[in-house]
């Protein structure tokens, strides 16, 4: 298999501030990979620093063989990265489609006609609303959306941050499907997930991340019957 992903002795945070010490972990070709941990662990931190929002302090990341600890975020994308952030942060006064247009990394004036459909064909709901301001969409929707939006760059690696979010649990069953049908193309996913259960049960290896520090990896089945992991995360 080949090597998507590596994060190397990546330490970061904001200011003068470290937040993540000494992060290693790697993913391979189309896996799907979790990090969990609980609130203020460092999991939004470690998204945005991949994807470039906020500069590492020390540290190595390289992609897909390319080293990209220097690019800008422009160019994380172009590399065929995708970040789908928490809560969405969508252009709530904009359509669906204007929304979808501004995942493309140069903000086209159209998105390539096969691209569109083939979004339209895993999240049919956003052509049905094509043309509705996205702050009429439900919770549901408006996460299908932000994953649909972060397809228009066509990315063959795809991060995010709390799918599940807000969402109740018949819509998280939709949106987890709808990232088997992103894994069956051939999409390998970074997944953050607060909700210990969903993440275990979708991801097929975790890591532990506890005060910015990762703590623990193993495979979820592993993950789900070690007792650190049950005590603190799982509340059994
Ligand atoms: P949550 O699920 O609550 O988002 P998290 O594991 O994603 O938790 P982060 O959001 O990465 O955690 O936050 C890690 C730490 O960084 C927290 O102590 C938080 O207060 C701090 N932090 C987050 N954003 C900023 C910021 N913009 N400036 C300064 N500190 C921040």
């Amino acid at each position: 298999m080949n090597q998507v992903l590596q994060v190397k002795d990546l330490s970061s945070g904001y200011g003068k501030v470290t937040i993540l010490r000494d992060i290693n972990f790697q993913i391979e070709e189309n896996e799907i990979v979790a990090i969990i941990g609980s609130n203020g662990a460092g999991k939004t931190t470690l998204l945005k620093t991949i994807s470039k929002l906020i500069s590492p302090f020390a540290g190595e990341i390289v992609f897909e063989g390319q080293n990209i600890t220097k690019y800008p975020p422009h160019l994380i994308s172009q590399a065929g990265i995708a970040h789908v952030p928490e809560g969405g942060k969508l252009f709530i006064n904009m359509t669906v489609y204007e929304n979808l247009l501004m995942g493309t990394y140069r903000n086209r004036k159209k998105i390539k006609e096969d691209v569109l459909e083939e979004i339209y064909e895993i999240f049919p709901i956003l052509k049905k609303r094509e043309k509705q301001l996205a702050k009429t969409l439900s919770g549901g929707e408006k996460q299908m959306l932000s994953i649909g939006r972060s397809l228009a760059s066509q990315p063959r690696f795809l991060m995010l941050d709390e799918p599940s979010q807000g969402l109740a649990p018949k819509l998280v069953d939709d949106i987890y499907q709808k990232l088997s049908i992103l894994k069956k193309k051939g999409i390998t996913i970074l997944l953050i997930e607060q909700n210990i259960n969903y993440a275990l049960q979708f991801a097929e290896r975790a890591y532990v991340l506890e005060n910015g520090k990762i703590v623990m990896e193993g495979n979820s089945k592993e993950l789900l019957g070690n007792e650190h992991v049950k005590k603190h995360y799982l509340g059994i």
